[in-house]
């Protein structure tokens, strides 16, 4: 018989009851250090004493009204984001696939608007994520997530993940934009090589193409500032964030260039939830915290000591781990065992971490995270490998 929950997931055998800071309590009494951050979303913890407030504050004023009246928070979270970013405007809607999905359609309009109605093709990479609605799969292509779904929705096209002559090639006189991960999550933690998105601006710049980043996983401070991208110093055209942007709270933007966003005029898009107060209070929340000039400066620290010591536990078991990736506190550590397995024993062992394509031990912990939670961590990455079969 089938669950009431439709069993499209492959759960654990973890049933959660609170979370605080960096840990999680399950209902049967476990504890548990949680570098999982929802998938890169509660980055300031759980249960952030300014986020309750905030929404708290919130929840006794006003939850939902709709877009037809102006919302004082989602202008001011609009104005922070934009104050903050490459950007001039910016859609608020509710998931990061919403906000993938909307950054294609501005850059087909765009393109239909400055004439060229014929130029609707995107060009997207191998390995990337963009979420699960019909566009956002077939924007990534990855045919495990696309099988049985078809026909595979038209506009598409994909060249390899940080391989600039072969996107170069790709461009045709029907393509209208690229669309990438600064950082890649999902598809396996892979950072580009350090001009890869400046090569991308130049083939937009040459063909009149915009440059679309996905920064849903990677962005909101993930990597140790507000954007991934702002490492390579290469603004996109148009960006979709959401994951971190509301700790929890469902909420995603678009974010774009005046000159991007030409034909986002009243009609062209809408969302019934999409920056209702509730949603822009959390997210003015986390900016509270995250634009405080202090907060990066530690993330970036406590990057740095935790790629260190990942580093040392790769060289001390290359039998099983053979090489860390990523950025900030956006890590992954490919594998030579079954990523899966090596997840479920540190789990048992009260440390969650998540798998990534590629056979990759990804590891997301919140962006608070502490010298002694990181120790913590560690000894339980260490006690697994010493105990693993052949290690
Ligand atoms: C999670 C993710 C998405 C999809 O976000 P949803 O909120 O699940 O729709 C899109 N792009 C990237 C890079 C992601 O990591």
């Amino acid at each position: 018989m089938i669950t009431a929950v439709m069993p499209t997931y492959g759960r654990w055998d973890v049933a959660v009851e609170r979370g605080e800071g960096c840990y999680l309590y399950a209902t049967d009494g476990r504890k548990f250090l949680d570098f999982t951050s929802g998938i890169a979303v509660t980055s300031l913890g759980h249960c952030h004493p300014h986020l309750i407030e905030a929404v708290t504050a919130q929840a006794q004023k006003l939850w939902h009204v709709s877009n037809l009246f102006q919302i004082p928070g989602q202008q001011k979270l609009a104005e922070r984001l934009t104050a903050n970013s490459f950007a001039d405007t910016v859609f608020f809607n509710n998931s990061g696939a919403e906000a993938v999905e909307l950054s294609i359609k501005v850059a087909r309009k765009y393109q239909s608007e400055t004439g060229h109605p014929e130029r609707y093709r995107v060009i997207g990479c191998h390995g990337s994520f963009h979420g699960r609605s019909f566009a956002t799969l077939a924007a990534a292509g990855a045919e495990g997530y696309l099988k049985g779904f078809g026909p595979v929705m038209d506009g598409f096209d994909h060249v390899a993940f940080n391989n600039l002559n072969e996107m170069r090639a790709a461009v045709t006189d029907q393509t209208a934009a690229i669309l990438v991960e600064p950082v890649q999550g999902e598809g396996g933690v892979r950072a580009p090589s350090a001009d890869y998105l400046k090569g991308l601006r130049a083939i937009c710049d040459e063909y009149g193409l915009l440059l679309v980043y996905d920064e849903v996983q990677c962005g909101m401070g993930r990597t140790g500032k507000l954007f991934a991208h702002q490492w390579a110093g290469v603004p996109p055209d148009v960006m979709a964030v959401a994951k971190a942007l509301g700790n929890g709270f469902p909420i995603g933007a678009c974010l774009a260039t005046e000159k991007a966003a030409i034909g986002m005029v009243p009609g062209t898009h809408g969302s019934t939830f999409g920056g209702n107060p509730m949603a822009v209070a959390c997210g003015n929340a986390v900016l509270d915290v995250m634009l405080d000039p202090a907060f990066f400066e530690r993330v970036q620290r406590t990057s740095r000591l935790l790629w260190g010591k990942l580093e040392a536990l790769v060289g001390a078991y290359p039998k099983l781990f053979s090489e860390l990736r990523g950025s900030g506190l956006l890590l992954g550590i490919r594998c030579h065992v079954t990523a899966g397995d090596f997840v479920a024993k540190l789990r048992a062992e009260g440390l969650l971490c998540l798998t990534a394509g590629d056979n990759v031990l990804r590891i997301l912990p919140p962006l608070i995270v502490g010298e002694r939670e990181i120790d913590e961590g560690l000894g339980i990455l260490h006690k697994v490998a010493k105990e693993w079969p052949a290690s």
